[in-house]
């Protein structure tokens, strides 16, 4: 009796103090209604974007890809992929061949990349890139050849042609100087060059959301989005050339680049954004810069969560009020993490290694705050991606849409809950649609090295 007597009790107070943490975080708790609005007003970003009167001052910016179509199947050939943003910087070699059908062979090796190399300067960089693709080849035994290089570069880039890209600005972890404004092909051009004991052809720049896309049309002729849910976010998608301002040409379609990381830069979120976002944009590399982003991505979930842990602890609503010099410390509490608390596994030791020492019920409360911050992301996304899926549904003058999303990203990889939480959100906002979501299995190289294969196949038939 008197067991079951304060088991009721204890559920009682566990419900209660869950409930007051829904209080306490009721400004990250998104309604319905909220996420509407922000899809249309995300809707009205993209077109902002794509108009010339608007894009200068637009903070999504909508960048022309110069990719034109999916693949077709007749891609073939011998390619090398660079892949440098993500969390890894990869380099594969990606072979594509036809015997009776389209069958694709993939080596690839991972590299570091120190932050002393990240924040020096650009040449520096590049030297380094450049020595990694040495290495490679050499691996590889192909340094007496001259592949196709296709360019996995995950950041803003302006784009006049395919085999061009101006980084617009650094995000996430980079911050080299000197590269902003320059075209990092020829920036990369230049450190091989120097090196003089290999010779490569760079073929094409594409943005991971674009090589994810691309990744992802290979199994699926109907993927027409590209989503990326990892250290950063964003999304590429097709648009009818016809609402392309920046490009001339009415004819077909070409992929859009959205940055949708950008989102809110011009002050639109501002009544969504909470006390913790602001504080993780003063920490960050880039204060004022990609602020849907920092709401949104892996690079910064981690960080959320300990800033409202901190507070919590603060005001005696955690820990019996305990703080500690690792509470304390910036990035010592990583999303990885709030994966690993959401999925029940590891919580008491997780909280106990910054050295709180957690009752069962602060362990339960923890869990609570990180779905809190990872909900709220994954619903964001499903906001900004409703209104990509509406505008494609418009675009066809169909009134149901019948389409696919290629996905990539660490947070959306390895989180319990956040796929689930994410497909089901967009069904909601976008009833008329039909969505399905392809987990890219292999990243975006195969992408990357299938928008080199039709680059490659457009300047033989140029040379000829
Ligand atoms: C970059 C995008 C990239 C995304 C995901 C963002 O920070 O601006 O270009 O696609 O991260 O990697
Ligand atoms: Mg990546």
């Amino acid at each position: 009796e008197d067991g079951s007597g304060k088991g009721a009790a204890l559920i009682t107070a566990v419900a209660k103090r869950l409930h007051n943490i829904d209080k306490y975080l009721y400004a990250m708790r998104l309604s319905d209604e909220t996420l509407l609005d922000v899809m249309a007003r995300f809707r009205r970003e993209m077109k902002n974007g794509l108009s010339r009167d608007f894009n200068p001052t637009a903070a999504v910016k909508m960048l022309p890809t110069f990719v034109r179509s999916i693949p077709d199947g007749s891609e073939k050939g011998d390619f090398i992929a660079l892949d440098l943003g993500g969390s890894y910087f990869r380099i594969l070699r990606v072979k594509v061949s036809h015997e009776k059908k389209q069958t694709v062979q993939m080596e690839s090796e991972i590299y570091n990349t120190p932050e002393d190399i990240m924040h020096g300067s650009g040449t520096r960089l590049f030297d380094h890139v450049a020595e990694c693709l040495g290495d490679f080849m050499e691996k590889q035994q192909i340094k007496d050849k001259k592949l196709p290089v296709g360019f996995t570069f995950s950041f803003p880039c302006r784009q006049t042609k395919l085999d061009e890209g101006i980084l617009i600005t650094w995000t996430k972890r980079f911050k080299a100087s000197g590269v902003e404004g320059a075209d990092v092909v020829k920036l990369l051009n230049k450190a091989i060059k120097k090196r003089g004991d290999y010779d490569a052809d760079i073929m094409a720049v594409v943005n991971d959301t674009v090589g994810t896309m691309m990744t992802c049309g290979f199994d699926d002729q109907r993927c027409e989005v590209g989503l990326i849910i990892g250290t950063g976010t964003n999304a590429c998608y097709m648009e009818e050339m016809r609402h392309i301002d920046l490009v001339e040409g009415d004819e077909g379609r070409m992929c859009i680049n959205t940055e949708w990381g950008a989102f809110g830069d011009d002050g639109s979120l501002e009544d969504i954004r909470t006390e913790f976002d602001r504080e993780i944009d003063r920490g960050s590399l880039n204060p004022g810069k990609q602020l849907f982003e920092k709401m949104v991505s892996g690079l910064y979930m981690g960080e959320l969560v300990r800033l409202i842990l901190v507070k919590m602890a603060k005001e005696g609503l955690l820990f019996e009020g305990r703080i500690t010099p690792e509470l304390l410390t910036k990035g010592k509490f990583e999303t990885k993490h709030v994966s690993a608390i959401e999925n029940d596994s590891e919580s008491k030791e997780i909280l106990t290694r910054l050295g709180v020492e957690p009752s069962h019920e602060d362990c339960i409360a923890v869990q609570h705050v990180c779905t809190i911050v990872s909900f709220r992301s994954a619903n964001l996304v499903a906001s900004t991606l409703g209104a990509i899926l509406n505008q494609l549904r418009d675009n066809k003058g169909v009134g149901r849409l019948r389409t696919t999303v290629g996905v990539d990203g660490s947070l959306y990889k390895m989180h319990p809950q956040y796929a689930r939480r994410l497909h089901k959100t967009t069904r909601r906002l976008v009833p008329d649609s039909e969505v399905r979501f392809l987990l890219s299995e292999s990243g975006s190289g195969k992408g990357a090295a299938m928008v080199t294969a039709v680059a490659y196949r457009l300047a033989e038939q140029h040379r000829l």
